[in-house]
């Protein structure tokens, strides 16, 4: 028997080789996967870096996909694109050509070396909460709280929307 979709949300980021048209390559990609259907993705927003500032700014986005893989199947998945899009893992805050990491699948907790559902930084990222609330105003992030409130935690935190 075939598993029922998975509700999950995607964030993208991108400061490097064009960061406007690796996000939009990287939607057309996530619709292509098997076991994927892309429900619906936010506009780009631009922010300024985090933790190491001589960088350039980030190109941000969040994509609601369904999905019938597994949550590490998904992982290796959205893995596989970053390394098409030429991603090379220098160290943590470093400039990337693409990040593709899981915010939320369906209401699952997890915690293991290789994945923590929610995403662990992202109740206090602007950049991924002003996207996430434009397309599931709704939305609960498990262990967390409510999006709109957390985002209203962020207002220091300049976004712009492209
Ligand atoms: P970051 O996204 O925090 O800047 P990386 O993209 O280099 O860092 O990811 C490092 C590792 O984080 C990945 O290899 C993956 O195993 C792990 N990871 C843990 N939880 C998640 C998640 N929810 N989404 C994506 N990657 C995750
Ligand atoms: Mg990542």
């Amino acid at each position: 028997m075939s598993k029922k979709p998975s509700r999950v949300f995607i964030a993208l980021g991108s400061n490097l080789e064009n960061p406007v048209s690796q996000i939009q390559q990287a939607f057309d990609e996530l619709e292509q996967l098997p076991g994927i259907c892309l429900i619906n993705h936010s506009s780009l927003y631009k922010s300024a870096p985090v933790g190491r500032l001589d960088q350039p700014d980030f190109i941000n986005a969040v994509a609601w996909i369904e999905t019938t893989l597994a949550p590490h199947d998904l992982l290796n998945a959205l893995l596989g694109i970053e390394h098409r899009h030429g991603r090379v893992r220098e160290s943590l805050n470093a400039p990337r050509t693409l990040d593709l990491d899981i915010l939320m699948y369906d209401d699952l907790e997890w915690l293991d070396e290789k994945l923590t559902l929610p995403h662990p930084r992202m109740s206090q990222r602007a950049f991924v909460l002003k996207p996430l609330m434009e397309i599931a105003p709704d939305c609960h992030v498990p262990g967390y709280g409510h999006v709109a409130q957390l985002l209203s935690l962020c207002y220091e935190q300049k976004l712009e929307q492209l």
